[in-house]
């Protein structure tokens, strides 16, 4: 299972700005449409008999929204929760002192807080082994307060780190990694789906975005954003192509979709040749740009990105080059886009364990 990739490649400063974006929850109220337009200089007029397309202001798929709003009904139902006696109660488990991971799980306890999930942090050492972190894990499944267990990666070296995620309960398995939800997912069976592809989902679905009978192409096959993004899109009734690092005429596949997820870990690869005018884009990536030349040819003339460039030494890029503003229909931001989903799906998959726990015997393993 490739599971480490998404720690590699953001600087400290690009995720505690991603988490701090995360993390400025604003309760909601009333339906919000997740939409806002977004305000695109138009692009190069094609020349005449150009084949190229009529540059467009593509739709931006506002997430830091969708995020909002799903804290806020992930809060409502804990209050409902509360006056039933019951608090869900997440664990989450960090190892050592990895500095990025420290910042991912602060800003997974602080969300914690903010919607009423009761959390605990616990911190074995850096030179734990694979069984004492084995015990731990059975002592978390065993702990009837604890709804949801969640184990930071990447984990040290000397861990055998598949191991320890086999041995998490599935029904507490709120990242939704274990073979069990794995299986479920394929299924279609109630179970806990991975939290970043559960959002891209959400995302789709707040923003009106018609998914039966349309062409998705997923591009990545990892085991935790590439394959549940397209196993979720397939329930969805989308007919799906996943695409990797051998597929041919890659930019021909991807101009099939009328939604496209880029799940690559490369800045800005997805250039317009990718897109069929009018597709949605879902960009998951984050990727952290050091290389001021770099940062120049993604980001000339943007002068807040110039500006942030100037103050951090390093700027966000996702998978998707800023030029598909151009002709894409929708398109998820970053950062602002699949980013905050993914603690927001983890509070409401903390939430979604406590249930189905009290609820179903498919699950009753502990
Ligand atoms: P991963 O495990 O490294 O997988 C990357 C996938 O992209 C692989 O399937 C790989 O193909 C494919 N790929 C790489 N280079 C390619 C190329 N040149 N052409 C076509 N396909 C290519 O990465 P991941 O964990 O899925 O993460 C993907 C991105 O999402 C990263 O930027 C990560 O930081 C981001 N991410 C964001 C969030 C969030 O909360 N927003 C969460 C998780 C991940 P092969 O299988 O053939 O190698």
């Amino acid at each position: 299972m490739k599971i480490n990739s998404r720690y590699r490649a953001l600087s400290i400063e690009d995720l505690q700005s991603t988490i701090n974006n995360q993390n400025s929850f604003v309760p909601v109220a009333g339906p919000l449409p997740g939409i806002a337009q977004c305000k695109i200089q138009r692009g190069r007029k094609p020349k005449a008999g150009s084949r190229q397309p009529e540059p467009m202001s593509a739709l931006i798929l506002d997430g830091t929204r969708i995020a909002q709003e799903i804290r806020s009904e992930v809060a409502a139902e804990l209050k409902e929760m509360a006056a039933a006696g019951l608090r869900p109660g997440l664990a989450v488990v960090l190892v050592g002192h990895n500095p990025a991971s420290e910042i991912y799980v602060r800003g997974k306890v602080k969300a914690c807080e903010e919607v009423g999930v009761y959390s605990e942090k616990l911190t074995p050492p850096e030179s734990s082994t694979t069984e004492e972190l084995l015990d731990l894990v059975e002592e978390l499944n065993r702990r009837d307060e604890i709804d949801g267990i969640l184990v930071q990666l990447p984990l040290p070296s000397q861990v055998d780190s598949k191991k320890v995620l086999l041995a998490v309960n599935p029904a507490k398995d709120v990242d939704g990694f274990h073979p069990m939800n794995v299986g479920f997912l394929s299924t279609q069976r109630p179970g806990l789906v991975p939290c970043t592809p559960g959002g891209v989902m959400e995302i789709l679905r707040r923003s009106n975005i018609p998914v039966a009978g349309r062409e998705a192409v997923v591009v990545g096959r990892s085991d935790i954003v590439g394959k549940p993004a397209a196993m979720l899109l397939t329930n969805a009734n989308a007919t799906v192509t996943i695409c990797h690092s051998k597929t041919h005429d890659l930019p021909g596949v991807c101009r099939r979709a009328d939604i496209l997820v880029a799940a690559i870990g490369r800045a800005g690869m997805v250039t317009r040749d990718y897109v069929k005018p009018g597709a949605t884009v879902i960009d998951v990536g984050m990727n952290s740009v050091t290389d001021p030349a770099e940062s120049q040819r993604f980001f000339a003339g943007n002068a807040k990105r110039e500006e942030t460039f100037r103050k951090k030494g390093s700027t966000l890029i996702g998978d998707v080059h800023p030029e598909v503003a151009e002709i894409a229909g929708a398109l998820t931001p970053v950062p602002g886009g699949v980013g905050p989903l993914t603690i927001a799906m983890l509070m409401f998959n903390t939430v979604k364990a406590a249930k189905m726990r009290r609820r179903t015997r498919e699950f009753a393993k502990v």
